[in-house]
C-alpha cells in the first residue's frame, strides 16, 4: 500500500488560517499524490471547533510538547487561555493520521498547532524560536515523521525512498 501523508489543510489552499490567507501552491509531486489520494487533508484547530477567524494563539514560555505536558501553556492575544482546546486539536491530529495510516506529515511552519521548525515566541511580537507547535509534537511522539512546508524536497525524497522500499519488499 503507498504511504500516506497528513497536509496542513492550510497548505492546500483552503482558507482556514486565522487570518484568512492561502498558503503558496502545491508543487508537481503533492498534486500528484493528491491525485493518488495519498493526502489526508486536515485541520486540527478546526477539527477541534475553532472558528475562522479567529485571534492569533502562542505558546508561552514552552513547547508544544510542554503543553501536551501541561507543563506550558497556549494564550490567545486577548489574553483567553486555549489549551485545552489546542491539546484536543494535536490529538485529533494524531487521530486523523493513525486512521489513515499516515507515515509522514506536512505541515505549516510557526503554527502553535502545525509547528514543526519554528513556532512564535509567546511574546506576540512577531519573533519566532525553534520548536514544535502541539500537534508536530505528538505525531512525532507516535512515530510520524514531521516536516514542515519548508520541507517538502526532503518529504518527497523520504516518500520516494520508503516507496522505492517497499516496492523491493
Ligand atoms: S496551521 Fe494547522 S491548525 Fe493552523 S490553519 Fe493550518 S492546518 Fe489548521
Amino acid at each position: 500500500m503507498q504511504s500516506k501523508i497528513l497536509v496542513s489543510a492550510c497548505l492546500m489552499g483552503f482558507k482556514v488560517r486565522y487570518n484568512g490567507s492561502e498558503k503558496a501552491a502545491l508543487q508537481e509531486t503533492l498534486a500528484r499524490w493528491e491525485q493518488e489520494k495519498r493526502l489526508v487533508v486536515h485541520c486540527p484547530e478546526l477539527a477541534a471547533g475553532l472558528v475562522t477567524p479567529r485571534p492569533p494563539a502562542e505558546i508561552i514560555a514552552g513547547n508544544g510538547n510542554d503543553v501536551m505536558q501541561d507543563k506550558a501553556r497556549i494564550v490567545e492575544n486577548t489574553g483567553q487561555d486555549v489549551t485545552a482546546q489546542y491539546q484536543l486539536a494535536a490529538w485529533l491530529a494524531l487521530a486523523a493520521a493513525q486512521k489513515e495510516k499516515c507515515c509522514a506529515a506536512l505541515l505549516t511552519d510557526g503554527s502553535p498547532t502545525c509547528g514543526s521548525q519554528l513556532i512564535y515566541d509567546g511574546t506576540f511580537t512577531g519573533r519566532q524560536i525553534n520548536g514544535k507547535g502541539v500537534a508536530a509534537a505528538l505525531l512525532e511522539a507516535h512515530g510520524i515523521k514531521v516536516f514542515s512546508h519548508q520541507q517538502i524536497p526532503q518529504l518527497i525524497a523520504w516518500i520516494e525512498a520508503r516507496d522505492r522500499d517497499e516496492d523491493s519488499v
